[in-house]
């Protein structure tokens, strides 16, 4: 390792994961979420892992994700379903990407592209059934029903999917769940009515959490997203077999002895009871490492758990070795699996007051993504590439 830091993400976990969830599932296929870097796991190499593991389809939020993944080669169905006005549609139809439709304005802009260059486009229609995020709200369902027959008929469109998502499938039991499956299925039945839901369309609703523990959301395909990087999508509810798959390490780049009552970092909100070494450890909140884990979070440093000492900087924080004797060069891990004693990513989640998924989509860009096929440790690289790509 020859940089300050960087994300080791183990390409191997990503395909188990994704084996495990498919067949937690019932087999159903299975669409990578892949959204934001592939929740900050490096998007190219994590995608490729995730259609060796299992699944056959790709989702990211915008079109700008799914056309970096054509320009990296990925031929597999992309979908994406986060489209705003005067987007590069006709250059997402030309690369076959599949889009989502929420409302008839975007069928227009969905047309007019179809018609300008000859590509049909592969919609996948969805539908608002409870978390008022996107969709089309049941009232406006027929309308949009409609408008894509309309365009479907005159050979500008394909209807591919029909879908929706939960709020709360995280929340076992909480009510909103059965009443989002009841409006998707009205939501399916005046597709059907319509003409709109023939044998081959898709019809999907289910995240990581309702993958796992809601038969009934499953239809013809999962969206896996938090729970293909191996972390829970229901911490409560354990980890359901997954394994994680990033371990965040940085290089110490200074050791150095300091007097009883020395102020570390700014603020001097941390000041040594006696003398003491301090390590500086290169990554900051500019990388990723919330300010908020001043005295929080912990770190595995020379085997021994070390908490974050004194404020979190841009660039590097403290920690407080004590009398341990630790080198310029030596390793910390900020958190990995947890094989070795190093936190996990679910431990700095619960520590930091938020959800795994914040902290990995936050690590930045001056963060390598190591992609190692196994373990850290055990595995090959298999590849290095700087993140964002
Ligand atoms: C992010 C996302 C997913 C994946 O969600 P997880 O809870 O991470 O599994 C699925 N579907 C849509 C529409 C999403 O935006």
């Amino acid at each position: 390792m020859a940089t300050p830091a960087e994300a080791r993400v183990d390409l191997s976990a990503i395909r188990h994961n994704v084996a495990l969830l498919k067949e937690a599932a019932g087999g159903v296929e299975a669409m990578a979420a892949v959204k934001a870097d592939a929740y900050g796991h490096g998007l190219v190499p994590v995608t490729r892992a995730a259609l060796e593991g299992g699944a056959g389809r790709i989702g990211t939020a915008f079109v700008r994700e799914a056309l970096a993944l054509r320009a990296a080669g990925v031929t597999a169905p992309v979908l994406s379903w986060l489209i705003t006005p005067g987007e590069p549609l006709d250059e997402a139809l030309e690369a076959g990407i599949e889009l989502s439709a929420f409302d008839t304005w975007l069928l227009d802009e969905i047309a007019a592209a179809a018609r300008r260059t000859g590509r049909p486009a592969r919609l996948h229609l969805e539908a608002d059934t409870g978390m008022s995020r996107g969709g089309a709200p049941l009232a406006r369902w027929p309308a949009l029903l409609d408008r894509a027959l309309a365009l479907r008929a005159e050979g500008a469109v394909e209807i591919v999917g029909l879908w929706s998502h939960f709020a709360c499938a995280d929340i076992p039991g909480h009510p909103s769940i059965q009443a989002q499956l009841d409006a998707y299925e009205e939501a399916l039945k005046l597709a059907e009515q319509a003409g709109a839901a023939g044998s081959e369309v898709i019809r999907h609703m289910a995240n990581s959490a309702a993958a796992v523990t809601l038969p009934a959301a499953r239809f013809d395909m999962v969206r896996l997203g938090i729970a293909l990087y191996g972390l829970s999508p229901i911490p409560e509810q354990g980890d359901f077999g997954l394994r994680q798959a990033m371990t965040l390490v940085a290089r110490i780049a200074l050791v150095k002895r300091v007097p009883e009552r020395s102020g570390v970092s700014y603020g001097h909100v941390y000041v040594t009871d006696r003398p003491t070494t301090l390590a500086i450890v290169p990554i900051g909140y500019a990388d990723g490492i919330l300010r908020h884990a001043t005295g929080r979070a912990e770190v595995l440093a020379g085997g021994r758990r070390r908490r974050v000492a004194g404020r979190v900087c841009m660039d590097q924080f403290m920690i407080d070795l004590g009398d341990d004797v630790l080198s310029a060069g030596d390793e910390v891990v900020l958190f990995g699996p947890g094989d070795g004693g190093e936190p996990t990513l679910q431990e700095w989640a619960d520590t930091l007051g938020t959800i795994t998924h914040e902290i990995v989509t936050r690590i930045g860009s001056r963060v390598p993504r190591v992609h190692l096929d196994g373990p850290p440790g055990a595995g090959a690289v298999t590849s290095g590439e700087g993140s964002g790509t």
